[in-house]
């Protein structure tokens, strides 16, 4: 019988307000702005997802859905270092894949269920989900196809996630909401990556903190566990729950480092 793990942030703070981490067999979502740390988590994820569950492990193999390019095969050897692990054989144990469109971004999902078939996978990473769908689904009009194949896209996560025992970790990104009324809630440049106006996401959703996440309310009820990450004091970063099955929502500070995410 299969058995939910934790996977552990990299800080033990975030851990904490999450009962151990992320878990598999559902769908997690972190999102917020900018430099936030989204990239970085999904790197130090990928490491530690490897280690043993003493280590706040899963012994698993990674794989990871890049559609922004941010993925660096030099981070996770210096997280790897910080752990102890082999540099290469860590990034060797990630499966990696660019996601050339949204179309791509659907079928990798077929080619990575037939890995997950063996049973070595515990995290899925896909930094980040909304990125070629809010590119190719550019125009007001095409806002129904889009969440139609988002809804797809996210059905098929689920699943995966059940049948083999693995961790999805969604990093998606949010619309200050100040930057919403600057536009006058209309259609912005598709282009635009760190702020953006979703005519989707501001009409269907209205999150919680006066911030919408990209991609509207079909986005929203996809995942089980839903974690805001924003900027703090200084260096400081800081997680909030946002939606939890089992955990109150508390927030927790991290930072980043050359090991990745840290107390
Ligand atoms: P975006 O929405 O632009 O993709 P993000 O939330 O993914 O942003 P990250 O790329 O995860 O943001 O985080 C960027 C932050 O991580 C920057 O503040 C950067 O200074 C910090 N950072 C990156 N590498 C290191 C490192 N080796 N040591 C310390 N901090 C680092
Ligand atoms: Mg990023």
């Amino acid at each position: 019988r299969k058995r939910v793990v934790r996977i552990s942030t990299g800080s033990k703070q975030f851990d904490s307000i999450l009962g151990g981490g992320f878990q598999s067999m559902s769908i997690s979502e972190v999102f917020g702005e900018f430099r936030c740390g989204k990239t970085q988590l999904s790197h130090t994820m990928s490491v530690i997802a490897q280690l043993p569950t003493e280590l706040g492990g899963a012994n698993g193999k990674v794989a990871y859905i890049d559609t922004e390019g941010t993925f660096r095969p030099e981070r996770i050897a210096q997280i790897a270092e910080r752990y102890g692990v082999d540099p290469e054989a860590t990034q060797e144990n990630i499966a990696y894949a660019r996601a050339l469109n949204s179309e791509h971004q659907l079928e990798l999902l077929n080619t990575l269920s037939r890995e997950f078939a063996g049973g070595a996978f515990r995290l899925l990473v896909i930094d980040s989900i909304m990125n070629c769908f809010r590119v190719d689904y550019c125009g007001r009009g095409e806002l129904a196809d889009r969440q139609q194949k988002l809804n797809q896209f996210l059905m098929k996560l689920a699943h995966m996630a059940e049948e083999f025992n693995v961790c999805v970790l969604m990093v998606s990104i949010i619309i200050p909401v100040h930057a919403l009324h600057a536009v006058g809630l209309a259609y912005n440049a598709c282009q635009t990556n760190q702020v953006q106006s979703d005519p989707g996401a501001s009409s269907l959703f209205a999150g919680a903190d006066g911030r919408k996440p990209v991609g509207g309310h079909v986005l929203a009820h996809a995942s089980t566990t839903r974690v805001l990450l924003r900027k703090g004091r200084g260096e400081e970063r800081v997680a909030k729950i946002q939606d939890s099955p089992d955990c109150p929502e508390r927030e927790a500070i991290y930072i980043i480092t050359n090991g990745g995410i840290n107390d």
